[in-house]
C-alpha cells in the first residue's frame, strides 16, 4: 500500500466526536462523467444552458412525487441529534458531513423557490438563490454520503438524509453533473448486464473453471449451471462474486449449499447482476430498466424462485423496490408482472435472499457441517447498512440480524459480536456504500471507516477476532482495501458463505 496523501485516523479504543474542522473534505471530490456515459444514462453530459430553471423544476419534481421529501425539507427543527451519527462527520470533522448540514444544501434552495417567507423574505429564513458554486457543493457532499440511513434511526422526526441525497444526485444528474464511477457501471449494467461488463462466454468460462477447483478441492461434482431453463431457482448475485476476492469465497459456498440440497437452480447471463446502482442516483428510470433485466430472465428460463446472493444494496432495492418495479412480490400490475406472479411459487417469498435460503435448510436439518473447519477463525459480523435499515429477512423482526447471524454460529465456533451501540439498526457504514466506492474518493473511504475499525479493533483486542464476515459486495471491497490502513490484513473479512463454504460436508462422487 503505497503511503496515503492523508492522514489517517488514529484508533483510540473508543468513538470520539471530532472536534470541527471546517472544510475538512471540501477537496475530496469524485471523478465526473462524461458525455458518452451521461448519454447511455439519459442525462446530459455537461452542465446544460438553462440548469437554474431545470435544477428548480427537477426539485419541484420530486417534490411532487415524493411527499416524504416534502416532509424532510420542512420537518427539521434543528435539534441536532443526527450531528454525530454520520461516520463521515466521525472521520473527518467536517461539518458538512452533518446530515443536518448536508439536508440544509438543499433545504436552503427549497426554502427560497417553494416556500412562502423564503421567496418573500430570504434572509429571514436561511434561505438562499441556487448557484454555480452551491451545485458544486451538492456534488462535493452529496458523493459524501453512502445514503446508509443511520442518522434517520436518531431523528426524532425520522428525516432521511439519504433520500435528500438520492434527490440530490438526481438534480445534479438533470443538470448534467454525474459521477463518473455510478454512471459508468450503470451503462455497462444497460449495456451489457453487469457491473463489470462481463459477457455471457466469459462468465460461462468462469463458473467452468470455478466447478474444477471445487471438484479439486473436495471431490465432489458441484455445478454452476447458467442459463438453464426450466430450473426451478435463478440465483442473481453481484457480478463481483464472480471474479474478485474474497467474493468468489461466497460464491462457491452459495453454489456447495445448493448442490447439497439438490436444487435445481441457474444463474442467467442476462440477469448477471444483482446491483442496482439506479438506486445509488435517485433514479427510478435507471432502476427499473436494469431491474427488468431480472424479470425477463425469470420469465425467459420459466423459474419458480428468486435467490438473491451477498449484496446490501441488492437486497435492499430487491426486498423494497422490486414488487413495484417489476412485479417479483405483488405490486407490479403491469402484464408482465402479472405473468411473473403467475410463474412464481406462492409458498416462498420473492425473493428470498440466500442466508434466508441456507438458513431454512439448517433448520430442516438438510445440510451437514464441520464447525472445527472454521476453528482457525474467531469471527465477527459486521451488518450492512442497507439489509439493516433498507430490508428484513424472513418473518421474524429483527431478522436480516438473526438470519446471517445464525447462519454464521451453525458454521463456527468461536463468534463474538462488536458493540451493541455499533451493531443491528445502529450499524456503522463500511464508509464505501452509496456510489463511493472509487479510488479518487479514497480519502473520505478511509475515514468514514473509522467508526467501523474502532468497533473491530475492540473485539479484536478483547476477543482476538480474525475475521468480520460480510454480506455485502461494496463492503468486501471497501473493507479488503481499507483495513490495512489501520493495521489490518485483508485476508480478515470475507463473506458469510465462505465460512459456510468452509464448513460444509459434501458427498464425494462416486469413483
Ligand atoms: S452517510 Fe449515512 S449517516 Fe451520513 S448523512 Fe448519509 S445517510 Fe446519514
Ligand atoms: S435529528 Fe432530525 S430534526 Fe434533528 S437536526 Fe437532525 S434531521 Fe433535523
Amino acid at each position: 500500500m503505497a503511503a496515503p496523501k492523508f492522514e489517517v485516523p488514529k484508533l483510540t479504543g473508543y468513538a470520539e466526536t471530532p472536534a470541527l474542522k471546517e472544510g475538512a473534505t471540501a477537496h475530496v471530490k469524485s471523478f465526473p462523467a462524461s458525455e458518452p456515459v451521461q448519454a447511455v444514462i439519459g442525462f446530459p453530459g455537461g452542465l446544460v444552458e438553462d440548469w437554474h430553471d431545470k435544477a428548480i423544476a427537477k426539485m419541484g419534481d420530486l417534490l411532487g412525487r415524493y411527499r416524504s421529501l416534502r416532509v424532510f425539507m420542512d420537518a427539521c427543527v434543528h435539534c441536532g441529534a443526527c450531528t454525530d451519527k454520520c461516520h463521515y462527520f466521525l472521520g473527518s470533522g467536517d461539518p458538512k458531513n452533518m446530515p443536518v448540514a448536508r439536508q440544509d444544501l438543499m433545504r436552503q434552495v427549497y426554502r427560497r423557490h417553494f416556500t412562502f417567507a423564503g421567496k418573500y423574505f430570504p434572509a429571514l429564513v436561511g434561505a438562499k438563490d441556487l448557484t454555480e458554486d452551491m451545485l458544486q457543493e451538492w456534488y462535493t457532499y452529496y458523493y459524501q454520503c453512502s445514503e446508509c440511513r443511520r442518522c434517520s434511526v436518531f431523528c426524532p422526526y425520522g428525516i432521511d438524509t439519504a433520500e435528500v441525497t438520492m434527490a440530490g444526485r438526481e438534480i445534479l444528474d438533470t443538470v448534467g453533473i454525474g459521477q463518473k464511477y455510478t454512471n459508468e457501471i450503470m451503462g455497462k449494467v444497460h449495456r451489457i448486464g453487469n457491473n463489470l461488463g462481463l459477457p455471457g462466454p466469459a462468465l460461462a468460462n468462469t463458473l467452468e473453471g470455478l466447478e474444477e477447483d471445487i471438484f479439486d478441492a473436495t471431490g465432489a461434482p458441484v455445478k454452476l449451471p447458467i442459463d438453464v431453463k426450466g430450473a426451478e431457482i435463478l440465483l442473481v448475485t453481484p457480478s463481483a462474486d464472480f471474479f474478485s476476492e474474497p467474493h468468489v469465497e461466497s460464491l462457491i459456498g452459495y453454489a456447495k449449499v445448493l448442490h447439497a440440497a439438490g436444487a435445481s437452480w441457474t444463474f442467467s447471463s442476462k440477469a448477471s447482476e444483482a446491483g442496482n446502482f439506479g438506486m445509488f442516483i435517485g433514479s427510478y428510470e435507471n432502476m427499473r430498466r436494469a431491474a427488468l433485466r431480472i424479470r425477463e430472465a425469470a420469465l425467459d428460463l420459466g423459474v419458480k424462485r428468486i435467490v438473491v446472493g451477498e449484496c446490501g444494496h441488492a437486497w435492499r432495492v430487491a426486498y423494497s423496490f422490486w414488487n413495484t418495479l417489476v412485479g417479483v412480490g405483488t405490486g407490479g400490475e403491469d402484464p408482465f408482472s402479472i405473468e411473473l406472479q403467475k410463474q412464481l411459487d406462492p409458498r416462498y417469498p420473492a425473493p428470498q435472499h440466500i442466508c434466508e435460503y441456507t438458513y431454512e435448510l439448517i433448520q430442516q436439518g438438510k445440510l451437514k457441517f464441520d464447525k472445527s473447519l472454521n476453528d482457525h477463525r474467531v469471527v465477527t459480523f459486521h451488518d450492512s447498512c442497507n439489509v439493516a435499515r433498507g430490508s428484513r429477512m424472513g418473518d421474524i423482526p429483527g431478522g436480516q440480524f438473526i438470519i446471517p447471524r445464525e447462519v454464521i454460529k451453525a458454521v463456527v465456533n468461536n463468534y463474538y459480536d462488536m458493540a451493541e451501540e455499533t451493531i443491528g439498526e445502529s450499524t456503522f457504514c463500511c464508509g464505501g456504500g452509496g456510489g463511493i466506492l472509487s479510488d479518487d474518493l479514497m480519502e473520505i473511504r478511509v475515514k468514514g471507516a473509522l467508526p467501523r475499525m474502532e468497533a473491530f479493533n475492540n473485539v479484536v483486542q478483547e476477543h482476538k477476532v480474525n475475521f468480520m464476515a460480510l454480506i455485502c459486495a461494496i463492503c468486501k471491497a471497501q473493507f479488503t482495501k481499507v483495513v490495512p490502513y489501520y493495521g489490518f490484513d485483508m485476508s480478515m473479512v470475507g463473506g458469510v458463505h465462505q465460512l459456510v463454504s468452509t464448513a460444509i460436508l459434501l458427498e464425494k462422487e462416486e469413483e
